[in-house]
């Protein structure tokens, strides 16, 4: 961390601040106040200045109230968060968000706001913090239902097949697609019950109370782990850019397609996100993916590479090579040998190469 510096210049000042209460800050409000656009599930594009995201690299963990950044690696809690977005010193992020977020209570009077500085923060909307909940923890058998009741539709199906996708593929990887919104969260909430549902976030906090996380019509992509169902990504069943991907609140994703592991496979690729993996599947590449927000490798996984060899597809830009430089490092470390594979040229990424391949226009 580069914020080790600051004791001797806020020794002083930061005894003023109840830190404890500042660190209790939730990061999601913290975050949407310096601007971030986020996710029911915390992710987001990073706008940490000197890092221009592509991919919604920038995660939320509730559990620990901190963030990370996948793609420039910066992590932290909220006062780092505020240090790094607004260019201030640690005693000021703590007046910063002591005034913005408790009201200032926390602070003795001559460490109050200054005049503009409340006058600016009374422009802005009122933060509701958000209510600290159970930990967030996969339910296979919700997911599994869920995924059940919601059919690919021609629209679904029509836009798969748009990005190179063939049938068989497309059932290989069961994605589902939500059928009518209400309707889904009025028969999981019949069967499971809404506590059931928030903990395993599909359902979170909405503007008019308890919302479920997926729209009507979005594509839904099941994580397998070992049979089960331990994760959804929901993606847009369009090119709009807007919500592309949504994801349960407060889960972190697994490694996509880990049964591309399960046999003996020589060689594996590993790829960024769901759509690049489909790709490489439909190309005959065994592979497995890892999602921007969570570019990480578990343990049992990296155990499952031992032995193989190892190809890395990043995307043709900086975050993609960032994202291969990362991972041959990291299999390094554990004995694993990676290459790095530079896709064809005028192919930004692997589904890119596949449509070229079908002569699909992009
Ligand atoms: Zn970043």
């Amino acid at each position: 961390m580069r914020f080790t510096n600051y004791k001797s210049i806020a020794s002083a000042g930061r005894n003023k601040f109840d830190l404890a209460s500042i660190r209790a800050i939730p990061m999601r409000a913290v975050a949407i106040d310096l601007g971030f656009g986020l996710t029911a599930g915390g992710t987001g594009r990073c706008r940490i200045p000197g890092h221009e995201d592509r991919n919604p690299s920038f995660s939320i963990r509730s559990a620990t109230n901190r963030f990370t950044c996948y793609a420039c690696g910066e992590n932290g809690d909220v006062i780092d968060l505020v240090m790094k977005m607004r260019d201030i010193s640690f005693v000021d992020a703590c007046e910063w968000l002591t005034g913005r977020h408790l009201g200032g209570a926390s602070v003795r009077p001559e460490m109050r706001q200054r005049p503009a500085d409340r006058e600016a923060a009374a422009k802005q909307p009122p933060i509701v913090p958000a209510k600290t909940e159970h930990a967030a923890a996969p339910d296979h058998e919700a997911f599994e239902w869920l995924l059940l009741v919601s059919k690919l539709s021609s629209s679904g199906y029509d836009y798969l097949a748009s990005r190179g996708f063939s049938a068989e593929t497309i059932a290989h990887f069961r994605v589902g697609q939500i059928g009518d919104r209400g309707e889904a969260m009025k028969t999981a909430v019949a069967r499971f019950g809404l506590e059931r549902l928030r903990r395993c976030g599909l359902v979170c906090d909405g503007k008019f109370g308890n919302r479920f996380v997926f729209p009507a019509g979005y594509l839904l992509f099941p994580f397998i782990i070992d049979g089960n169902i331990a994760y959804l990504q929901a993606r847009r069943p369009d090119s709009g850019t807007q919500w592309r991907w949504l994801c349960p609140n407060s889960l972190l994703p697994p490694v996509f397609n880990r049964s591309a592991l399960s046999d003996s496979t020589a060689t594996i690729s590993i790829c960024e996100g769901v759509t690049d993996v489909i790709s490489a599947h439909e190309l005959g590449i065994p592979a497995i993916g890892l999602v921007g927000a969570n570019a990480r490798l578990d343990d049992t996984t990296l155990d499952l590479l031992r032995g193989r060899n190892v190809a890395i597809f990043g995307d043709r830009d900086t975050a993609g090579s960032r994202f291969a430089r990362r991972l041959v490092d990291r299999l390094a470390g554990m004995g694993v040998t990676a290459i790095p594979k530079r896709l064809p040229l005028g192919a930004n990424d692997l589904n890119d190469h596949l449509r070229r391949i079908k002569g699909i226009a992009a």
